[in-house]
This record gives C-alpha cells, structure tokens and sequence, in this order.
C-alpha cells in the first residue's frame, strides 16, 4: 500500500515549488492505486494563518488534486509531540539548551576547512549545554538531543532508501555525518511543542506514509530525520527528493517570491495543465 502525503506550512501562498511536490505526491498515489493525504505544519502558531490555509485548499482543488481522508493538523497533536519527548528523555540525550544564535556563533569553533559550520538544523551546534540535566528544564530553554551520547558503530546505525533522481540509492547514517555534519538537533523550542525535525517523523509514522516526497533542500535534513526516526523504533518511510523549481535568474523560489504564487497564475487565466507543464510534468 503506498501512502503519500503533501505537507505545506500555512504561512504563505503555495507557488510552483510547492504545485511540483503536490502534483508528485498526488500522483504516485493515484498511479498505485494508494492513498494521498494532505497535512497542514501549522506548528508554528506565530506565523500560521487561516487565510493561508484556505488558500492551500483552493489552490489544490484548482489544481485537481483531492486528498483522502481528513486533513491532518500539526496544532491538533501538541501533547503527542510532548510525550515522545518525554519518552525520548528517557534516553538519557535530551537536555534543555539556554543558548541563542549569539552565544553559538561566538562558541563554535573557528571554520575548518571542509567542515560546514551549517547543517540542516542551523549552526552546528558546539555542545555548551550539554551536561545539563532534562529535570533541570526551565521555562524558557529549548531541548537538544545529544547526539555523542547515542550514535554508535556503523553496524548500530540507521539506513534509508533514496529514490529521487539525484542521490537515487541507499545512504547510511553514520556518526560521523552526525556529529560533524548535522550537530545536536532542536527538539523544541520555548513555546513550541515541538521542532519540525522531530514532529514531522512523528507525523509521517502515525499517518503510515510510505513514501514521502519533497524538494531536494531537505535531502541533508534526512539524515538526521531517519536517526530520530531510529531512536524512537518509528520504521522510515521511502525518501523521493525532487529538483526544485527555480526561478528565471536560477534562484530557488520561496513563499514570499508571491509573483510565482499558484493564486497569481490561476488569476492570470493559466490551467492547471499549464501549471503542470511549467514544472515539467
Ligand atoms: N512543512 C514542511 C515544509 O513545508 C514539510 C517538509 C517535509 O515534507 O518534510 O517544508
């Protein structure tokens, strides 16, 4: 059974990029006679609208993409998001985290040639608040996963299946690619329940998808994804990251490039086929 899902944040209007994930999504499904779910990723409450959520339902209808089954909200699930964390505390790798990207920036360790000072969860993170104790939490303190405590040898370690064109194959978690490439990861920050990473593999595993499909921007963030996925005994689902679409000057397009937005194209009298055609499919 293929269970595909597309995943938009509500904070502005769905342009091409998102038309070309949703289109995919959508199709793999309906070609494999499986399941196409939508889901909004209004965890971030300070910047989710409503106006932008009634948006993505228009624009998809436009689109001819129907989704299966209720629509799946991140803000509906907060204190599920909270109890795996507790349940992950228990690991003993959870600590809470005091420090802003000030203190980071002035903390990491001078650039190393060939060692990237970003990875998929912002500056890699240099360890300062590691010793503190989960129990210790304050109001106020993000909670970070110490990722030196819990990675192991390449035989204790995760895999996953890529199957997008660019990196097509099977890629192993190592520690190193952790510890060096990613850094200890956000699991919340104050006043959210929980951080993108760590909510949307518990998303995708309590909707069963099987097959989750997005830009190419977040390939490196599957790393990490897959090992949380591992610490928790979630089973992965299989990864498809897609090119992304581009503006003319070669620029990846984001939510505020509105000129690319679905609505606009709609309102210029485009088909959806025309919209298909302008990303390829
Ligand atoms: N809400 C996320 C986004 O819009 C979903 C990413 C994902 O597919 O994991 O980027």
């Amino acid at each position: 059974m293929v269970i595909t899902r597309f995943a938009p944040s509500p904070t502005g209007p769905l342009h091409l990029g998102h038309a070309y994930s949703a289109l995919l999504a959508h199709d793999m499904a309906r070609a494999a006679g499986g399941t196409f779910l939508l889901r909004i990723d209004d965890l971030d409450q300070s910047r989710a609208r409503a106006e932008w959520e009634d948006l993505i339902y228009e624009d998809l209808s436009w689109l001819g993409i129907g989704w299966d089954g209720p629509v799946r909200r991140q803000s509906d699930h907060f204190d599920g998001y909270r109890a795996a964390l507790e349940s992950l505390a228990t690991h003993g790798a959870v600590y809470p985290c005091r420090c802003s990207r000030a203190d980071i920036a002035a903390a990491a360790s001078a650039p190393q040639e060939g060692v990237p000072d970003f990875g998929p969860d912002g500056r890699i993170y240099p360890g300062t608040c590691r010793g503190r104790a989960f129990s210790d939490r304050q109001p106020g303190d993000a909670l970070r996963y110490d990722l030196s405590r819990t990675v192991g040898p390449p035989s204790r370690m995760p895999a996953f299946t890529e199957t997008g064109p660019l990196h097509e194959g099977e890629h192993d978690v190592t520690a190193e690619h952790l510890l060096t490439r990613v850094g200890d990861p956000v699991l919340a920050r104050p006043g959210m329940a929980a951080s993108y990473h760590f909510s949307v593999i518990l998303d995708d595993a309590e909707q069963g998808v099987t097959h989750v499909i997005r830009g190419e921007d977040l390939f490196e963030a599957t790393f990490l994804q897959r090992f949380l996925q591992w610490e928790l005994g979630l089973s992965p689902p299989i990864y498809h990251h897609h090119r992304l679409i581009r503006d003319t000057f070669g620029k990846r397009l984001a939510k505020r490039d509105d000129a690319r937005a679905i609505r606009k194209y709609r309102e210029d009298g485009a088909s959806p086929q025309d919209v298909r055609a302008m990303v390829g499919l």
